[in-house]
């Protein structure tokens, strides 16, 4: 581009002038550039592209501001995608940066990676390859232990005969001549730049007179790779681990997507969990409850012993402090809360049911076996009766 002219000089300014002067004097060198008076008067344009871009900066209290400090420099600063706070090398009413407007406002909404993409030299649109996601399973004890798991994934990468620019090797794809690489045309319609990509290279800026043979001109190939990913200990069902640069290569020069790994544990016979915080239901009988006991319990790191108090009820829960899983990112593990379920005998034999009730006269006889039960029902009694 050749050197840029001052903005204040483009609209025959000074500098401390005021928003209005500006405005009286822009609308005037408007109205006699304006391409619609100076039909296919390829200066006239020029001249309009260049009186708008100098309006945009120095009406807008920012852009002006940024544009005193740094001269033209201003607007190669800041932006996330390459682009400056002039909204690109075009400006207002130059060609293609309506888009690029559009493009930074709207751009997230419409997952596009969020300005990742930028504007490659020749104008053409560089973008970043897509996303790839893909699930892996593991095991409950992978999850607390972490691991190693190879993963097989299908992606489009640059084609390995043409590196990626569609071109036979030996030839290079031509700058289009309908676009001049640009990817996109203009059309002016009265005070915007409207745009749309090139019918001719179809948005990419080039065309291919001679394409490769193993992508036919594609410039991508479908390429099933395997890849050895470490899964952390303490990770959860719906975690994703994101490996960058391992998605689609790029359009244009842009950078690869990135891959994510979206974590799902299996169930498991006996756990469930909350966090690092194991839970686990354990049947006992009705004698166990009663009279105490011993029993087994499975923990992530084998059988345990547990005791159990006599008189416990249904439901209470026992932790063994440290018996959780791994806390993800940092040392240390949750506990493991064992909830003990008094099961109720079932099809009972004569002998077991005369057991019962022989217990049962010995149980009403002073209601100190069932304190609730006894409690609750003399307190009706004394209500109702
Ligand atoms: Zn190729
Ligand atoms: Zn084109």
């Amino acid at each position: 581009m050749a050197e840029k002219r001052d903005y204040y000089d483009i609209l025959g300014v000074a500098k401390g002038v005021s928003p209005e002067e500006l405005k009286k004097a822009y609308r005037k060198l408007a109205i006699q550039y304006h391409p619609d008076k100076n039909p296919g008067d390829k200066k006239s344009e020029e001249k309009f592209k260049e009186l708008s871009e100098a309006y945009e900066v120095l009406s807008d209290p920012k852009k002006k501001q940024m544009y005193d400090q740094f001269g033209h420099q201003a607007a190669n600063m800041g932006g996330g995608g390459g682009q400056g706070p002039f909204g690109g090398a075009g400006g207002f009413g130059g060609s293609a940066d309506f888009g690029d407007i559009f493009g930074d406002i709207f751009g997230d909404l419409f997952g596009g990676g969020g300005g990742r993409g930028g504007r490659s030299r020749g104008g053409r649109r560089a973008r970043a390859g897509n996303d790839l996601e893909t699930q892996v399973d593991i095991t409950f004890e992978e999850a607390h232990q972490g691991v190693e798991k190879v993963i097989t994934i299908n992606k489009r990468v640059d084609c390995e005969t043409c590196h990626g620019s569609g071109a036979k090797p030996g030839t290079s794809p031509e700058t289009c001549k309908t676009c001049q690489g640009r990817g996109e045309m203009t059309f002016q319609q009265g005070f915007f730049a409207v745009s749309r990509p090139c019918t001719n290279c179809h948005g990419t800026g080039q065309i291919i007179a001679s394409p490769c043979g193993t992508c036919k001109g594609a410039g991508k190939q479908k390429k099933t790779s395997q890849l050895s990913v470490t899964i952390p200990a303490g990770i959860d069902t719906g975690q994703r681990l994101k490996l960058s640069n391992e998605g689609e290569a790029g359009e244009q020069g842009g950078p690869p997507g990135d891959l994510y790994i979206v974590i799902n544990v299996l169930e498991h016979d006996f756990f469930r969990r909350d966090g690092a915080e194991v839970i686990c239901d354990v049947p006992i009988t009705f004698v166990q409850a009663a009279l105490g006991a011993e029993i087994d319990v499975p923990t992530i790191d084998g059988k345990v012993q547990m005791k159990i108090p006599a008189g416990t009820q249904s439901h209470k829960v026992f932790r063994l402090k440290g018996k959780g899983l791994a806390h993800l990112g940092r040392g240390g593990r949750g506990d493991q809360h064992v909830r003990v379920m008094v099961e109720v005998p079932v099809k009972l034999n004569p002998e077991q049911t005369e057991a019962l009730r022989k217990f049962d006269e010995l149980a009403k006889q002073d209601g100190k076996a069932h304190p609730l039960h006894h409690g609750f029902f003399e307190r009706v009694k004394r209500i109702f009766d």
